[in-house]
């Protein structure tokens, strides 16, 4: 006598749709991110939008796997470069009178439009950080597999995950 198979559960493999939770700390123990405080993430797996270390690490799960992973910064957010600090004048940005440290400013550089943080201002003169607020850091998740499910041809040629945790809602 032959039952009914056990339905078998998808594995995560390139163009899975994969929902899950996380929690980010540093080495020194402190929380950074939850998706508990918010939702889950979906992505679309293979194709480089998660960071790659951990992108690496949920290869091959499946719903319900739980586990545990340090990245050293070439594995996450890279490593800090001081050409990514630069000073320069007050006048340089359009609202001039409205600087502040911690500030966040859209900027182009080589590598397309990035992210920079005002972190000193002296006088005229502004100093602004282009690294990623995570880069140099080792970062440890803790990972929560929610659903693993084939990405319709639609989100695979968008590029992005539809539905509840999607784009387009
Ligand atoms: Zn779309």
């Amino acid at each position: 006598m032959v039952g009914h198979p056990r339905e078998r559960q998808m594995q995560i493999e390139d163009n899975a749709v994969v929902t899950f939770h996380y929690t980010l700390t540093n080495d020194q123990g402190e929380l950074i991110e939850s998706s508990k405080e918010s939702s889950a993430l979906a992505y679309i797996h293979g194709n480089g939008s998660i960071i790659s270390g951990l992108e690496a690490e949920l290869e091959g799960r499946q719903t319900g796997d739980k586990f545990n992973v340090r990245l050293e910064p070439d594995d996450a957010y890279g490593e800090r470069s001081d050409e990514l600090v630069q000073t320069m004048p007050r006048s340089a940005f359009v609202d001039a009178d409205d600087l502040d440290v911690g500030m966040a400013f859209r900027a182009l550089s080589d590598d397309g439009e990035t992210i920079v943080h005002v972190i000193s201002i002296e006088g005229d003169q502004v100093t602004v950080d282009g690294n990623h607020p995570l880069a140099g850091q080792a970062l440890t998740f803790d990972v929560e597999v929610e659903d693993v499910r084939q990405a319709t041809d639609e989100e695979l040629s968008h590029g992005h995950v539809h539905g509840p945790h999607g784009a387009h809602e």
